[in-house]
């Protein structure tokens, strides 16, 4: 081969095997064995086996980001509510795919998967909204509904709606807000980050984003739902609905199993104490 390609080939090589060994060490660290284990949810996925009490006593909160009705209510969901030391309008949108598969159809659905795995897992699950066809709740309730039910964890769920040249995931952790009350926070959501990227490439195999943040994370300090947690909260970015080749993944109900099954991996990592609060790029 030429010489040129050899360092590349090489590092792809080492790549490949560090990402092998940390996935055996994580499966191992969560199960004591391989990891294909029951109560698979969705045909096709062999969820990490984890004992059904080892979230027991846990609460989870999952945020499917958007909703059905937002389009209708334009005036609801673009009042000002309070976001962190400033006012944000109270929901937006969302993206949706060139195919017309929006991004509130696609936040619910791996929502509802993710919540099936991590009751599986013992733990009680809270969903922000209880279907995909009303209005928002704003983002300042949506961080509230975490605070209020004392999650151990809280995700957010979107996915971008990026250049349409770019590609891959990301995590949002949160900065200092403006108002500096989420200070408490912002070591464990870090934590967080680190094991919810690790563990969503790995059952995905997505990439990390090519267009935006630093590793696949970035770490912000202008979303209320993240200024105004005060529980351990991250923003998941699962793909870029403008690209051609994340949007593809996005509509396949096969991906999106393997993406709740990261999801809930990557929490229950949290939950279980791994990861280091110095994953997010600071
Ligand atoms: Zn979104």
């Amino acid at each position: 081969m030429p010489a040129w390609i050899r360092p590349t080939l090489v590092q792809a090589v080492a790549v490949v095997a560090v990402a092998l060994a940390a996935g055996f060490g994580l499966r191992f660290a969560l199960t004591g064995s391989d990891g294909n284990g029951a109560g698979a949810p969705a045909p096709g996925v062999s969820p990490t086996a984890v004992a059904a009490t080892a979230l027991a006593g846990r609460t989870i909160v999952l945020d499917p980001g958007h909703n059905g009705g937002n389009s209708r209510a334009a005036t609801a969901i673009s009042r000002p509510v309070p976001a962190g030391g400033f006012d944000k309008e109270c929901d937006t949108v969302g993206a949706e795919t060139d195919g017309g598969y929006p991004e509130h159809a696609f936040t619910f659905d791996l929502a509802q998967r993710a919540a099936v795995i991590l009751r599986s897992r013992g733990a009680r699950v809270v969903l922000t909204r209880p279907d995909d066809d009303g209005v928002g709740p704003c983002v300042d309730e949506r961080a509230r509904i975490g605070n209020g039910a004392a999650a151990a964890a809280v995700v957010s769920i979107h996915a971008d709606g990026g250049p349409a040249e770019g590609r891959g995931f990301h995590v949002i952790a949160p900065a200092l807000s403006p108002d500096r009350t989420n200070a408490v926070i912002l070591a464990p959501s870090s934590r967080l980050a680190g094991t919810l990227r690790s563990a969503f490439g790995r059952a995905t195999g997505q990439p990390l984003a090519d267009y935006l943040g630093k590793e696949g994370m970035t770490i912000r300090s202008d979303l209320g739902g993240l200024n105004l947690s005060r529980v351990p909260k991250v923003f998941l970015e699962c793909g870029n609905m403008r690209n051609r080749t994340d949007a593809a993944e996005i509509i396949d109900p096969a991906w999106r199993a393997r993406a709740a099954s990261g999801l809930a991996d990557g929490v229950t990592a949290f939950l279980l104490g791994e990861g280091s609060p110095s994953a997010a790029p600071r």
